[in-house]
């Protein structure tokens, strides 16, 4: 499977070290950093219920996006989403990118750095910075949103 942005080869959540990645289907490309999340590939069931309630927002909504699903090849469509977070106030809109066909969903790198604080140190490692946004979108799956 191929990163929608580069095609460059995406790491599936299986070869993983962490269960992050596995609880939430997530594939990772180590090129740009993005974020394939497959409700189908996802191990936890709160995961997989959010992913699936997610793709009614793209079936039949949304722009067309320039990308195409790495996993069935549908013309993706883009939303903006917003996150509640537990202070009862909202996060800035980040764009997601959905699959009208399937329940699969592009993060962008630089969508989801947004939403954190600069990473410091850890921002330069790559590896400590895929593991910090795999987090991330742990933590946003547990958050009620809002398709906008
Ligand atoms: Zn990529
Ligand atoms: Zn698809």
């Amino acid at each position: 499977m191929r990163c929608p942005r580069d095609q460059n080869i995406l790491i599936d959540p299986d070869s993983a070290q962490l269960s992050v990645f596995a609880d939430n289907g997530l594939h990772r490309c180590e090129k740009c950093q993005g974020m394939l999340l497959n409700a189908e590939a996802a191990q936890s069931a709160i995961a997989r219920e959010m992913l699936d309630q997610m793709h009614e927002a793209f079936t039949d909504e949304g722009s067309e996006a320039a990308l195409d699903c790495p996993i069935c090849d549908s013309k993706m469509r883009v939303r903006s989403i917003v996150f509640s977070k537990p202070d009862g106030s909202n996060t800035e809109p980040i764009e997601l990118d959905g699959c009208p066909t399937c329940s699969s969903f592009w993060f962008d790198a630089g969508e989801l750095q947004s939403l954190v604080p600069p990473l410091g140190s850890a921002g330069e490692d790559p590896e400590e910075r895929t593991m910090a946004l795999a987090f991330l979108v742990q933590m946003l799956m547990l958050l009620p949103h809002r398709i906008v």
